[in-house]
C-alpha cells in the first residue's frame, strides 16, 4: 500500500484529504505541526503533502529540514498567491504545489503524476516470472518477448492496470483515466477494449488471460500472471 504523509493543521482539509485518499486505496498519516511531521518521517512514505501555513514553522522551513535527510517527493498546499510566488521562486526541492481550495480529484491527479514519475521505472515487470512486460517509454506491451498489437486505448488500459497491480477499476474509472474523449456508453466501450486486449493475448496463447473480471466492480490485472 502506498503511504502518504499529510502535514497540515486545518481539520477540514485533513478530513477532505483523508476521505479522498483512503477511497483510492492510499494509506494516509497526518501530522498537525512541522515538528510532528519530521518525527513521523522515521517511517517510510512515498509522498508528503505539506501545508505552508503551519502553527510552529513555515512549510518552507519544514521542507528544508526534510531535504537534509530525505528525497521523498513533496507537494505544497498553498493558501495565498504570495506563497505561490515563493514556491515558484525558491528552488528548495518541492515537486509540485496545489492551491487551496482544491478538489480531491485535482489533488489525486497531482499525486498520481508524481508517483508515476518516482515509483515506476520505465519498464515494469509484474514479477520476475511474468510473461508480460510493459515499456512505458515505447508504449508497448510484450508477451513472452513479442510485441502485442494494441490500439492506443487498449495499451493505455493495460498501462493503467500495470501501474496499480491488484487493483480493480470500475468502467467509469477506466474511462476517466484512458479515454481522451469520454463516450456516452462507457460500459460498452470499456468492455469492448477489454475483450480486444484478451483477444490480442490469445493470438499468442489461447489459454492466457491476464485480466481479472470482478462482477459488479470492474477489471484489473490478475495478481498471478
Ligand atoms: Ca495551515
Amino acid at each position: 500500500m502506498i503511504k502518504i504523509l499529510l502535514i497540515e493543521d486545518e481539520p477540514g482539509i485533513q478530513e477532505t484529504i483523508q476521505i479522498a485518499l483512503e477511497a483510492e486505496g492510499f494509506s494516509l498519516s497526518i501530522a498537525q505541526t512541522g515538528i510532528q511531521g519530521l518525527q513521523m518521517l522515521a517511517e517510510d512514505f512515498s509522498l508528503i503533502l505539506l501545508d505552508i501555513g503551519l502553527p510552529d514553522q513555515s512549510g518552507f522551513d519544514v521542507l528544508k529540514l526534510i531535504r537534509k535527510r530525505f528525497a521523498t517527493p513533496v507537494i505544497f498546499l498553498t493558501a495565498r498567491n504570495s506563497e505561490i510566488d515563493k514556491v515558484l521562486g525558491l528552488e528548495i526541492g518541492a515537486d509540485d504545489y496545489i492551491v487551496k481550495p482544491f478538489s480531491p480529484r485535482e489533488l489525486l491527479a497531482r499525486i498520481r503524476a508524481i508517483l508515476r514519475r518516482t515509483q515506476n521505472p520505465l519498464e515494469i515487470e509484474q514479477n520476475s516470472n511474468s510473461k508480460i512486460r510493459i515499456s512505458l517509454e515505447k508504449k508497448l506491451i510484450y508477451f513472452n518477448g513479442k510485441t502485442l498489437n494494441l490500439s492506443p486505448y487498449e495499451y493505455k488500459t493495460m498501462e493503467l492496470f500495470f501501474k496499480w497491480p491488484g487493483r480493480i477499476f470500475t468502467r467509469e474509472e477506466i474511462m476517466d483515466n484512458v479515454w481522451t474523449e469520454p463516450e456516452d456508453s462507457f460500459d460498452r466501450a470499456v468492455d469492448t477494449v477489454i475483450k480486444n486486449i484478451r483477444a490480442r493475448f490469445k493470438e499468442f496463447d489461447s489459454n492466457f488471460d491476464p485480466i481479472e473480471t470482478r462482477r459488479g466492480q470492474g477489471y484489473g490485472l490478475k495478481e498471478t500472471i
